[in-house]
């Protein structure tokens, strides 16, 4: 197929969008792939919608092959399911509940396990009918606390979710087990350098789970790895750590005044000490970190809450929570929304630095570094607290962990648990993740078949999801340069890039013959047909990241045209005859 850029639907940006903030997302919305609709929800416009069906293609490929079957779900489901196992309330605020004209609860699917398991139940009653294996494409929606980076964490995005069902336990071990390869597969295909690592289950319950991260800076998750082939990601390396942390074991942490006053740098340097394997910048801390300051007095109960970096998020409630009579109370819960870093404090300083609002002088102070990880308590005497930053701060003396161990309790150069060699540290992007669920949702909801004796039995289950969306953002991620988007050939909308410069007609047509015989060869191949200039062009060339470019111009009159690779830089002079054959 052949696209001409003169009537193709896109426009390149010459500015970054104002909250980019990672590669992927400032060239996929500057290379005019997507827009945004509202935070965390984005349009796809022509160029980004042949990756997203080129990733799709991929992932149905490999689905089929181990034999999945793909069905479709609605996104907008009823609530009865959810509610009968739980997830209906479990999911709190990152469930997008609506109700429909009578008055019904509703919501939009963030992942499907429960009407899976009910399609089953519907249809199938016998073990003669198992295993099986089904999937799906479909739009999922989260209302994630922090919607980042364009489609890396959005609150709508596209997954592949498939569920497997199996009589018993060494059938769910060989349904995993295909899925397992089969993403190995995909994240072969789209080119992604990944690890496999083993997982909290979390939310999901069940007993085994894996996770594939694409290794990424700018990744949310953090990893361990072993020369030895270990992997994990920090939070299942934590959870298997004994519980009880004697406190003088306790990290060393620091507590802070009130963002504005220069505590900014404080904050800095405590992620840099205990959060190695990431280098934090004063942006990125702002863009991570929750500030909040609550009243001594008044328990947990917030006075203001600020994510300076990213105030649109939680606008309203920094609204709410600066007049104390409506603040709702803030709870642990909360903090567990934001998957990120998270420092509380508690301050009697108000948020412009003037209010003293505790006790004058005896002020507790509260900080948490996501409760899963530590909190503490500290106290400190004197009028304001403002210009204090304490670090290094002495465990047990001015804290007690509460048992739950810290990320810092994982560092660089320790053994590997497996014994396979020393742990280095780095950062994912959470691609796929695969579980066992075993019966936890049939027996919610009632799936049974009847085995080979005749006896009804629990079916157990797997369930397996790929961020197809946040695929497209990933592969842009590891593959985006200094100058624009750079696809491999794989995925990219389109193969060939084919420039025509300069103002005579004889070189247009030719661009276009060629243009038209790499079509007929079966490449997808882009036209540049318009009337501007040679610079222009090959600027957008390079936002645009087709992996091959044909520059038919000013050589032509020696029979030559220009082919250039987008990865490497790489341009060298072609005979217009072979030029076909050479890209090919
Ligand atoms: P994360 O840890 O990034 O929040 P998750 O563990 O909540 O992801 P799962 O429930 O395991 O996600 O969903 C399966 C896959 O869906 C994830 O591995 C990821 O690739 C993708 N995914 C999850 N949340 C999002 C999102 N908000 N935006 C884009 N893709 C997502
Ligand atoms: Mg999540
Ligand atoms: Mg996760
Ligand atoms: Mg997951």
């Amino acid at each position: 197929m052949i696209s001409k850029l003169s009537s193709l639907f896109v426009r390149t940006l010459r500015d970054d969008p104002a909250d980019a903030e990672v590669p992927s997302h400032r060239w996929l919305v500057r290379a005019g792939y997507i827009r945004r609709a509202a935070p965390g929800i984005y349009s796809w416009l022509p160029l980004g919608l042949k990756v997203l069906e080129k990733v799709e293609a991929i992932i149905r490929e490999e689905m089929d092959a181990i034999g999945a079957q793909e069905v479709r779900f609605p996104a907008l489901l009823p609530r009865e399911p959810y509610e009968a196992t739980g997830r209906w309330t479990d999911y709190g605020d990152n469930l997008f509940r609506v109700s429909d004209r009578k008055g019904t609860d509703m919501l939009l699917g963030p992942t499907h396990e429960e009407m899976f398991t009910l399609m089953v139940k519907d249809l199938y009653s016998s073990y003669k009918d198992l295993p099986l294996s089904l999937y799906q494409i479909q739009t999922k929606y989260r209302d994630e606390a922090r919607p980042r980076a364009g489609l890396l964490r959005g609150r709508e995005f596209i997954m592949k979710d498939s569920y497997s069902f199996d009589v018993d336990d060494e059938g769910l071990e060989a349904s995993y087990q295909l899925h397992r390869t089969a993403y190995q597969r995909i994240f072969e295909r789209l080119g992604l350098e990944y690890v496999i690592v083993s997982a909290m289950a979390g939310a999901m319950g069940g007993s085994r789970s894996e996770e594939f991260l694409a290794v990424a800076a700018n990744g949310e998750d953090t990893f361990v790895r072993s020369p030895g082939g270990y992997a994990a990601n920090v939070e299942a390396v934590r959870f298997a750590a004994p519980a009880e942390l004697p406190v003088d074991e306790a990290p060393a942490m620091a507590v802070f005044d009130t963002p504005g006053a220069g505590s900014i740098g404080a904050v800095v340097e405590l992620l840099n000490r205990d959060l190695p394997g990431r280098t934090w910048s004063g942006a990125d801390t702002l863009k991570n970190v929750l500030f909040m300051v609550t009243d001594p007095e008044g328990g947990k109960r917030p006075l203001a809450v600020g994510l300076p970096g990213d105030r649109e998020v939680d606008a309203k409630r920094l609204e709410a929570a600066l007049e104390p009579s409506v603040a709702e109370p803030f709870s642990e819960e909360d903090f567990k929304q934001y998957p990120q870093l998270v420092v509380g404090f508690m301050s009697p300083v108000s948020l412009d630095g003037t209010r003293v609002l505790g006790k004058e002088s005896s002020t507790k102070i509260e900080y948490l570094v996501d409760p899963r990880v530590v909190t503490g308590t500290h106290w400190v005497t004197g009028a304001n607290v403002k210009d204090q930053h304490l670090t290094g701060v002495t465990a047990g003396r001015d804290f007690t962990a509460d048992g739950i161990l810290d990320v810092g309790d994982v560092r660089e150069g320790d053994p590997a648990p497996d014994g396979s060699g020393p742990l280095t540290l780095a950062r994912g992007i959470e691609m796929g993740h695969i579980f066992q669920l075993g019966r936890k949702y049939a027996e919610a909801l009632g799936l049974k078949v009847l085995d080979h004796s005749g006896k009804l039995v629990t079916v157990t289950m797997g369930s397996y999801g790929v961020g197809v969306s946040r695929a497209v953002a990933a592969v842009a991620e590891a593959t985006s340069d200094d100058k624009g988007l750079n696809w491999p050939l794989a995925l990219a909308p389109f193969q060939v890039h084919v420039i025509a410069t300069g103002k005579e007609a004889e070189v247009f047509e030719e661009a276009e013959r060629i243009a038209g015989e790499l079509d007929g060869r079966g490449l997808d191949v882009l036209y540049d047909d318009r009337k501007a200039s040679p610079g222009v062009k090959f600027a957008d060339s390079e936002v645009l990241g087709m992996p091959i470019i044909v520059v038919v111009g000013r050589g032509l009159a020696n029979g030559l045209v220009e082919l250039r690779i987008r990865a490497t830089g790489e341009k060298r002079e072609v005979a217009v005859d072979s030029i076909v054959d050479e890209v090919l």
